[in-house]
């Protein structure tokens, strides 16, 4: 697996430090907006399932009571390393009416996938709806979706790691990276 690695974009320790910073942001602003308070709960719903890890570590961080809703989506099946339109696939979220939403996703890049599930989580009776993207691209359509939260702002290229796959591989890898042309560009 690391040998299949060019490059590491953002090191573990600088996720870290990341993940923590937002997780304060959060913590400060659900406190101190309108309706908010500590006795108002929050409902964290994480994409899969590029979003898990981001999500266990950030929500770690939170000191607000929660619960999780599940949603997963699909948008680059397989061996693709470009967008083939987003689509649910399975959908946990529990009740969802008058509730303080988080929506939690790995990375924006056409922004399809937070623009869908914005307005499902909407259209399900939420009180508030935030978005918390750990990664946003470089990319137009990328910054024309407007998010609440983004962790890091990284050049229009496929990464892997730290809870983003290619084929379902490299979740598990601590930093984000970018893999080598060879690894992507194999067929199957
Ligand atoms: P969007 O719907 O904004 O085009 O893309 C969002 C989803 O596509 C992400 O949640 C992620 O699952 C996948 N995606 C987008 N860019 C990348 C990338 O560079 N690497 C990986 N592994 N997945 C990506
Ligand atoms: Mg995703």
């Amino acid at each position: 697996m690391r040998r299949d690695i060019e490059r590491v974009l953002i090191s573990q320790d600088r996720i870290a430090l990341r993940v923590h910073e937002l997780a304060r942001q959060i913590t400060d602003d659900h406190r101190s907006s309108p309706g908010g308070g500590a006795e108002v709960e929050l409902t964290i719903v994480p994409v899969l399932t590029g979003a898990m890890i981001f999500c266990a570590d950030l929500i770690r961080h939170i000191p607000i009571a929660m619960k999780i809703g599940l949603l997963a989506v699909t948008s680059y099946p397989g061996r693709s390393v470009a967008s083939q339109g987003s689509r649910v696939i399975g959908e946990m979220t529990g009740d969802l009416r008058g509730r303080h939403v988080l929506l939690v996703d790995d990375i924006l890049d056409s922004g399809g996938t937070v623009r869908l599930v914005k307005r499902m989580l909407k259209d399900s009776g939420a009180a508030a709806v935030r978005t918390c993207v750990l990664l946003r691209k470089d990319r137009p359509s990328a910054r024309e979706v407007e998010v609440d939260y983004v962790g890091f702002e990284i050049p229009d290229e496929f990464v892997v790691g730290y809870g983003l796959d290619f084929n379902n591989y490299y979740r598990n890898l601590p930093d984000i990276v970018t893999l080598k042309a060879h690894v992507t560009q194999r067929t199957a």
